[in-house]
């Protein structure tokens, strides 16, 4: 008897389990798996904390508490100038995968097609082609990130009937601009698709590379999902709370998913994500500057070290560096075992981002850690590699 679901089973443990379990094996500095080592917002943890005591811990209501939902609804006004009606135009879910999964499951038929750009986030194809979606691949590749218009609208066809697009882009750090949103909308309208967009690093674009939502582009407020995660918006990726804004026959749609999926996500959590988005603006530019900060920190240390070479990095917590002028002349995958094993800090290689032929010299560093941290381990490798 085959156990695992046909298609699930043809899927390994995720690299970002991986590479964590290889950090803890060998006491290494963990710059793989993509969390902050911080503690998060203290008042946003009161919060938490108190809501567990004060609140009923009961079922809250499938599509959110209300609280939650105005402070969505409010947060799209504030930042992107958004209208959204909270009663009929937000979810909540448990974390942004979830999110994502809900959508999947929600809006697919067997056969339908999804235009994805990789490097992928590691959830996307299992829970597409687990809900009989038929993936459709554009490539971008470091360092430029460049997409090609006639790549991308050979990709669409009348089966089309998502596109996924994540912007700030993990692993790519790419923060995709006006022109390219245009081109991407364009195609969406043109082809009648609905587009998910994972924005969960929407507070994390650097300097001029402004976060724009699909969304806010002429005609796509009414065929676009956008989601977002507590755990980037607060620095604690454990909390996983997500908060999906859509017209509210997608969000009607997705949240048939989402109700035999999980039904609902913790009520403190939610209550305390409620009171962290109505925080001022400079609770949100502080995070961004710290994590541009750490960014420039870590590129700068990096690149000191023989044979490394950072590429260009927009937004999301993630750094890149081509390794390909250093002395080690195996895979990605095995430089990233060897300097955990070897110079104690752990990468993530970027080829497990890809499915078609992917680039075999660039590894992921995780920046959004403590300045201290980030400086052992850069010390550590240009130790190793002098
Ligand atoms: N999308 C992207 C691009 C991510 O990097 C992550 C998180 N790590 C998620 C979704 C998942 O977010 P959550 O933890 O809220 O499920
Ligand atoms: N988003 C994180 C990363 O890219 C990891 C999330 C996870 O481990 N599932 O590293």
């Amino acid at each position: 008897m085959k156990i695992a679901n046909g298609v699930l089973g043809t899927f390994g443990t995720t690299v970002f389990e991986v590479m964590s379990r290889l950090a803890i094996e060998h006491g290494s500095i963990n710059l793989g798996q993509g969390f902050p080592d911080g503690s998060g917002p203290r008042h946003v943890l009161e919060k938490a904390a108190s809501s567990l005591y004060d609140s009923p811990n009961q079922y809250p209501p499938m599509l959110g508490l209300q609280e939650l939902r105005e402070s969505v609804a409010s947060h799209n006004k504030r930042f992107y100038d958004i209208e959204i009606d909270w009663q009929t135009e937000t979810m909540i879910s448990t974390g942004a995968t979830e999110g994502l999964a809900a959508c999947f499951f929600g809006l697919l038929n067997p056969g339908d097609e999804v235009v994805l750009i990789e490097p992928l986030y590691d959830c996307y194809l299992p829970i597409i082609k687990r809900a009989g979606g038929v993936p459709k691949l554009v490539t971008i590749r470091p360092p430029k990130w460049d997409l090609d218009p006639v790549e991308l609208r050979a990709a669409f066809s009348e089966k089309t009937k998502l596109l996924l697009l994540n912007s700030p882009q993990n692993p790519a750090s790419k923060v995709y601009t006006y022109e390219e949103l245009s081109l991407i909308a364009d195609l969406v309208k043109e082809f009648n698709v609905i587009a998910v967009c994972d924005e969960v690093y929407e507070h994390m674009a650097f300097g001029d590379n402004k976060h724009i939502p699909l969304m806010t582009l002429p005609g796509m407020k009414d065929r676009s999902i956008r989601i977002g995660s507590a755990g980037k918006t607060f620095s604690l990726t454990g909390w996983k709370v997500g908060y999906l804004t859509g017209h509210q026959d997608l969000i009607k749609a997705v949240a048939k998913a989402h109700q035999f999926l999980v039904f609902t996500t913790a009520p403190n959590l939610q209550r305390a994500v409620a009171f962290g988005l109505r925080q001022g603006n400079d609770y949100f530019d502080d995070l961004n500057s710290v994590m541009k900060s750490k960014r420039d920190r870590l590129s700068e240390s990096l690149n000191k070290i023989t044979g490394f070479k950072t590429v260009n990095c927009q937004g999301s917590y993630f750094l890149f560096v081509d390794i390909a002028q250093t002395e080690f002349s195996g895979t990605d995958i095995e430089f990233c075992k060897h300097i955990t094993t070897e110079a104690g800090v752990t990468a993530v290689p970027v080829s497990a981002f890809y499915q078609s032929e992917a680039p075999q010299n660039f590894i992921r560093f995780c920046f959004a850690k403590e300045d201290a941290l980030l400086d052992e381990a850069a010390a550590r490798l240009a130790t190793h590699f002098s």
